[in-house]
């Protein structure tokens, strides 16, 4: 898997070996945890994307719902749980103080919900610190997350990963509408990736729909084949 493939729900679940049901997983598998983020409009979490896609603030989760509680976006995002246990917020914020002290990284691979049941890969980023923050009267957590250098044992992947950027979410969603889910050139709708035209190490630009279209596996490949 790398960043910029496209996966179904199903997909998701079974490269992770779990029933993906909420947005952070902390150590979800020996080794790294898993976040789900939604850069959509009107998604619940304000999550963004600075540096090109080098860097992610990731909002931590709210208090679950329930009939006769408050409203979630009315509370403060908990660390804890009422028994005194850390939440998904407190486990990843114990990690990033860990990270922030010196010591190693969480590695965290983050997937990003396209459409209902589609998801992008975005790669694996190190939890590299968090905070607190006053947000319409309550308290909420951001977490910082940079792009690992090291997504992967293989040296091609190091190399695309020096060069590639996250691509948008708004050129994500009008790629995937242009191109209607299908490689542009065979139209395939399984294995999808999405594609920069022109590299980003050659100057092509992540950040415009016009340089990014879907390609599937076979097409992708036979591409960086001829460019590499
Ligand atoms: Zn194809």
């Amino acid at each position: 898997m790398k960043p910029g493939d496209i996966l179904s729900y199903l997909e998701m679940c079974q490269e992770e070996g779990a029933s993906l049901q909420r947005g952070m997983n902390f150590r979800l598998r020996p080794g790294h945890s898993v976040v789900l983020m939604s850069l959509r409009a009107g998604s619940p979490y304000d999550d963004s994307m600075l540096e090109s896609g080098r860097v992610l603030i990731y909002e931590g989760h709210d208090i679950s719902k329930s009939p006769k509680g408050p409203d979630p976006k009315s509370v403060d995002q908990p660390l804890e749980n009422t028994n005194g246990r850390p939440t998904e917020n407190g486990k990843f914020w114990a990690a990033a103080k860990s990270r922030e002290m010196g010591g190693t990284a969480e590695r965290v691979r983050v997937y990003e919900k396209i459409k209902a049941g589609i998801w992008a890969y975005n790669g694996t980023f190190d939890l590299v610190s968090a905070n607190l923050k006053a947000s319409n009267g309550r308290r909420v957590v951001r977490f910082r997350m940079e792009l690992s250098a090291e997504d992967g044992p293989a040296p091609i992947q190091q190399l695309a990963l020096k060069h590639e950027r996250m691509i948008p979410s708004r050129v994500k969603q009008d790629v995937w509408k242009r191109d209607e889910g299908k490689c542009v050139i065979c139209g395939d709708q399984k294995n999808l990736h999405f594609d920069h035209e022109i590299p980003f190490a050659k100057g092509g630009s992540s950040l415009v729909a016009e340089n990014v279209r879907l390609l599937c596996a076979k097409h992708n490949l036979a591409k960086s084949d001829k460019i590499e």
